[in-house]
């Protein structure tokens, strides 16, 4: 959102200074005029606006840059939400006197080798940073070079670049910018709040800090010159290794550290690892469990080859990915690292290097849904320890638990709590340790009573089933509730969501089977969707085939639409068919098809499965605990919500203070 809106504002005003001088242009003369090549400074003006659209822009281009430059040790510091100042600093190889006025010229880099763009294994390649920065603010760059006295400075006042002079510093780069777009009003009319801009830095921060564990990093606000405010302080962990090549292990404890230091040391309860390999690709890093989602996807990282990106067709991949485990509107958190050889996807595809464009895209997309997909199906017991942590988080804090034990005070006489005795199968629950004071246990009789009452005790057929992954049924409460027990502790499964992931995945089966059944039209369906719709339509009519859309030609600018998939029941075929061509055209597959499916059968599952307030028999409820065991996600409703919590006995005794 932020990037595109940024994307919209500058074009406006780029466009708007545009106006302005082809205005002028007009005004003046209608004369022909002679084709001149643009003097450098403003050249570099007009491309700056590529590159550097927001100070955050700067500081990307400028931890980019003290990368490739192999340094270990990297501080920021910014001001008024780097709009007066952003300062770099490193400690890697510098440059030497020579190199400083080149640097700050448009097109001159280090790092392309033999001008192969496709062999890039730098952030940097284009050599636009610096004099773009340049032709924007007022920049000064000092370097020493590793290992020498050898220590310059160069100024560039908006585009005016000065003399090299000595200077101070005696380790790495110092790169500093000030007053940035002071000399072009319109774009710093665009610029957002010193607030937002801030936010906007600390993103792309944690980005970079994400992809390079290796490197200690620190930001700081200086905007108040007593009160400096460090952000954020991420240093290497466990040891340092001068390796600096883009490529890391995204599951190594490096990377783990680092991410703790970035979303904080809980995030691992909620947090899956994925890996994928192969000869040509790797795909590997975390994915948050469908239980635990956030309102946004600003959460959502994905690097390929150690670069951060945003990708719409990945983040695309990755909602395919999840949109049969957690609601629409939610995102999963991610951090997603796709590592290639260069030659298999262009990093060159936009100035500011945030969207790349893979060779083969549909085996990306395919491998990446595929590997999420499993690593959830693998999940069930982290979701619930996941979510039993939560519980006793709640336990812990809860005011009615603490209400409840300043009235019971505890003695050594031995209770057993009554119980309903209703069949063979009520089970002898042992309170023998139970232990009442007379005057606090008539309150939590009554409740006990009244909560008894409410559920349905039952007997455990086989003690083997204790040690299936899910126990053996004991109670049922509150008419939903379906307790276990399990020989490492108690499972709590909530017997409508597990249902309804049941019979979702049952008729999901039998759709993937091909058993599709097609419903013709009575009269079919003339829509006009324009050249470019039709023939990529018409390029995967097998497939829509073979989900139960049958079309054919119509001319070149519409289609005949015979059949729909009869499990769509009414709906309107022309919107159908105008979205299935934007998907088409987007992310040339046919997901949109399959999403949509997917989202009538998850509607039928929710209202064909088990509601609560039914009561089971300790039969039926053997019978779901089984089928959940053996349902591929049963650990999640189609909505992204638990369907079983575990509470571990080391658990429970810690509740208890026992341990
Ligand atoms: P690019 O990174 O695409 O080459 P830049 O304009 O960002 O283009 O930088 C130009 C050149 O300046 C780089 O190729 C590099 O040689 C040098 N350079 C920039 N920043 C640093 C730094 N922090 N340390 C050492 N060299 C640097
Ligand atoms: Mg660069």
């Amino acid at each position: 959102m932020t990037i595109q809106s940024g994307r919209i504002g500058l074009l406006c005003a780029i466009c708007s200074v545009m106006l302005e001088e082809t205005n002028n242009i007009r005004k003046q003369s209608p004369i022909r005029r002679a084709i001149v090549k643009l003097d450098q400074k403003v050249a570099n003006r007009i491309a700056a606006g590529e590159v550097i659209e927001r100070p955050s822009a700067i500081v990307k281009e400028l931890l980019e840059n003290s990368i490739d430059a192999s340094a270990s040790k990297i501080e920021v510091f910014l001001s008024d939400g780097g709009k007066s100042l952003i300062q770099v600093k490193d400690n890697g190889w510098g440059m030497k006197k020579w190199e400083l006025p080149l640097a700050v010229c448009r097109h001159a880099t280090s790092k392309l080798v033999d001008n192969e763009l496709t062999k890039v294994k730098t952030y940097g390649f284009r050599g636009e940073a610096l004099p773009s920065i340049g032709a924007s603010a007022r920049l000064k760059i000092q370097s020493n070079l590793r290992d020498s006295d050898d220590s310059w400075k160069i100024f560039v006042d908006n585009g005016a670049i000065g003399n090299i002079k000595p200077s101070a510093i005696n380790l790495g780069t110092v790169v500093e910018v000030r007053d940035l777009f002071v000399a072009t009003p319109a774009r710093l009319k665009f610029l957002k709040s010193d607030r937002s801009e801030t936010q906007s830095i600390i993103d792309i921060f944690k980005k970079i800090a994400l992809a390079n564990p290796e490197i200690d990093f620190s930001l700081t606000d200086i905007s108040t010159i007593d009160k400096a405010k460090l952000i954020a302080d991420y240093k290497f962990y466990p040891k340092k290794n001068t390796n600096s090549t883009l490529v890391k292990d995204p599951l190594g404890e490096a990377n783990s550290q680092r991410m703790k230091q970035v979303f904080g040391n809980d995030i691992f309860e909620n947090l899956l690892p994925i890996k994928f390999s192969e000869p040509r690709m790797t795909i590997s890093g975390y994915i948050s469990l469908p239980t635990y989602s956030r309102s946004n996807s600003s959460h959502q990282y994905f690097f390929v080859n150690g670069r951060p990106v945003w990708d719409k067709q990945l983040l695309g991949a990755l909602r395919a990915s999840y949109s049969d485990f957690i609601m629409r509107g939610r995102y999963p958190v991610t951090v997603i690292f796709i590592n290639c050889p260069p030659d298999l996807v262009d990093a060159n595809v936009h100035p500011a290097k945030t969207e790349v464009r893979f060779h083969d895209y549909p085996s990306v997309r395919s491998s990446l849904i595929s590997t999420i997909k499993e690593a959830i199906a693998n999940a069930n017991t982290k979701t619930s320890t996941a979510v039993s942590e939560k519980m006793m988080e709640a336990f812990k804090v809860s005011s009615h638990n603490q209400k409840l034990g300043s009235n019971i005070r505890w003695n050594k006489r031995t209770q057993t709590l009554s119980r309903k005795a209703n069949s063979s199968q009520i089970h002898e629950l042992d309170y023998q340790n139970a232990l009442f004071s007379d005057i606090s246990t008539k309150t939590f009789q009554d409740s006990s009573k009244e909560l008894i009452e409410d559920s349905e005790i039952v007997g455990c057929d086989t003690d083997k089933d204790h040690d299936l992954p899910l126990g053996a049924p004991v109670a049922h409460v509150h008419q939903n509730y379906i307790i276990a027990q399990t020989s490492k502790g108690i499972i709590i499964v909530d017997q409508h969501a597990a249902h309804e992931r049941i019979v979702y995945e049952e008729l999901k089966t039998v759709w993937n089977k091909s058993l599709v059944t097609s419903q013709a039209l009575l009269i079919p369906e003339i829509v006009e969707l324009g050249e470019e719709r039709v023939s990529v339509l018409l390029k995967f009519r097998a497939d829509l085939d073979r989900l139960g859309v049958v079309l054919e030609p119509f001319g070149n600018k519409s289609i005949c639409l015979r059949s729909l998939p009869a499990i769509l029941g009414q709906v309107n075929g022309s919107m159908l068919v105008n979205d299935l061509a934007d998907e088409l055209l987007e992310h040339k597959d046919i997901s949109v098809l399959e999403e949509k499916i997917e989202k009538i059968i998850s509607k039928i599952a929710c209202h064909g499965s088990v509601r609560s307030g039914r009561k089971l028999n300790p039969e039926e409820m053997t019978a779901l605990l089984r089928k959940m065991e053996g349902t591929p996600y049963s650990n999640q409703c189609n909505h992204g919500r638990p369907t079983f919590v575990e509470l571990k006995l080391t658990e429970i005794e810690r509740l208890f203070e026992r341990n």
